[in-house]
């Protein structure tokens, strides 16, 4: 198979790394195709997204690469966009503003409703997770992955972004602590979201980075979801979400393997400027 990964982040936004360091990873690992994603910025200041004023120099860099490196690797030109409602909801702004290849869209925000605060439910810390679950939604559980849902469902639905990022992202900081990923309410939840992805054609991503960063004991999301995703028919792909070069292929081999056990034969790649299915191997 050829490998590839749809979904990196370099020191554009919150990565380390150049985009030329990630195009050498890349090729001292055979891949035949890479995506860059760098996030998308945010109508306010954070310490992880591209900088708005950066964007042309991204968009330049990353085609420059993909002349340089044209016959040796296809390289792609993408942006990670996060959807909040009433703050960034219209994916079409950054894909025609940068002329993007593809969108990964993902819900790392949650905004209540009718509240103007945020709760971050990814980077390094749970603590971040504890505490917007204490004071946005008072410890309820159920009330705060809800609105996880429903935001990432108004995303499916409005926006149909090429690929899903880490659709059960939720479950990473909760580490079994406040519910269980096998309770009936929260797989009804999961569930509808999958339904949704496959009504609107979306790809759903088999996201590894939980795994090897330590944070999660399984991929986004996790094998007992593939089979779900096997009966569904749900278009998948692979991504290692690689926030270094030395991540690019991290956890690939066992995700391959969970694929496979799960019955899924075909992984879609962007090829030659569009989405194609490879044989899994
Ligand atoms: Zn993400
Ligand atoms: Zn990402």
């Amino acid at each position: 198979m050829n490998w590839f990964n749809h979904h990196t982040h370099s020191a554009f936004c919150d990565g380390t790394g150049t985009p030329l360091d990630f195009v050498k990873a890349a090729l001292a690992q055979d891949f035949s195709m890479l995506g860059f994603s760098s996030h998308a910025p945010l109508p306010f200041n954070n310490s992880f997204t591209l900088k708005e004023e950066e964007v042309d120099h991204y968009r330049q860099t990353i085609r420059s690469l993909s002349y340089e490196y044209a016959g040796r690797l296809e390289i792609y030109l993408a942006m990670e966009v996060d959807f909040i409602p009433g703050m960034i909801e219209d994916f079409r702004f950054w894909k025609n503003r940068a002329n993007l290849d593809y969108v990964i869209g993902g819900v790392h925000l949650v905004r209540p409703q009718a509240d103007e605060r945020l709760w971050f439910i990814d980077g390094p810390k749970r603590e971040t997770y504890d505490q917007g679950l204490s004071e946005l939604f008072g410890n309820d559980i159920r009330l705060a992955v809800r609105s996880y849902f429903d935001q990432l469902n108004q995303m499916i639905e409005g926006q149909a972004p090429d690929v899903i990022a880490h659709i059960d992202k939720i479950k990473m900081h909760n580490q079994e602590r406040f519910f269980s990923i096998n309770d009936l309410w929260y797989q009804a939840m999961l569930n509808e979201s999958l339904t949704l992805a496959k009504q609107k054609g979306c790809i759903v991503e088999v996201n590894t980075r939980g795994l090897y960063k330590g944070r999660c004991k399984d991929f986004f999301p996790g094998a007992s979801v593939l089979k779900t995703i096997k009966e569904l028919a749900i278009p998948i792909t692979i991504s290692s979400d690689a926030h270094a070069p030395a991540e690019l292929s991290g956890k690939f081999s066992e995700a391959i393997e969970a694929i496979k056990a799960a019955g899924i034969r075909e992984l879609k790649v962007f090829r030659y400027g569009t989405w194609n299915s490879v044989v899994v191997e």
